[in-house]
């Protein structure tokens, strides 16, 4: 068994790590924080719904027109965004919203 003050040692190797491959992320994104923020809350309001029963629906069309329209509407590089969106699982507005959304959330609020 390692020591406390091992495992303490080890924890902060592992967290420079994943803060220096996060920076990497962040320094290959084709669009800003602010963007990529705003495109999912605009996902999140336009794709979910819920209902008074409590469940969502969903309106996803299996496509990616509602972020699409929005690149196009912030004149944003379609070209660079989709492939990145698809390498987070984004492949229709749905996955962009949930699937790049949890790979995201946690660096867009801070
Ligand atoms: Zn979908």
């Amino acid at each position: 068994m390692p020591s406390k003050e091992e495992k303490r040692r080890r924890r902060a190797i592992v967290q420079t790590i994943q803060d220096e491959k996060w920076a990497v992320a962040e320094a290959q994104m084709p669009l800003s924080k602010n963007d990529l923020n705003d495109l999912l809350n605009m996902l999140e309001d336009t794709i979910f719904e819920k209902r008074s029963d409590g469940t969502i629906w969903c309106y996803c069309d299996e496509t990616l027109a509602q972020t699409r329209a929005f690149l196009r509407t912030r004149n944003l590089a379609e070209d660079d965004i989709i492939p990145w969106l698809n390498e987070y699982g984004g492949f229709c507005d749905c996955e962009v919203s949930s699937n790049v959304g949890d790979s995201w959330a946690d660096r867009l609020n801070n």
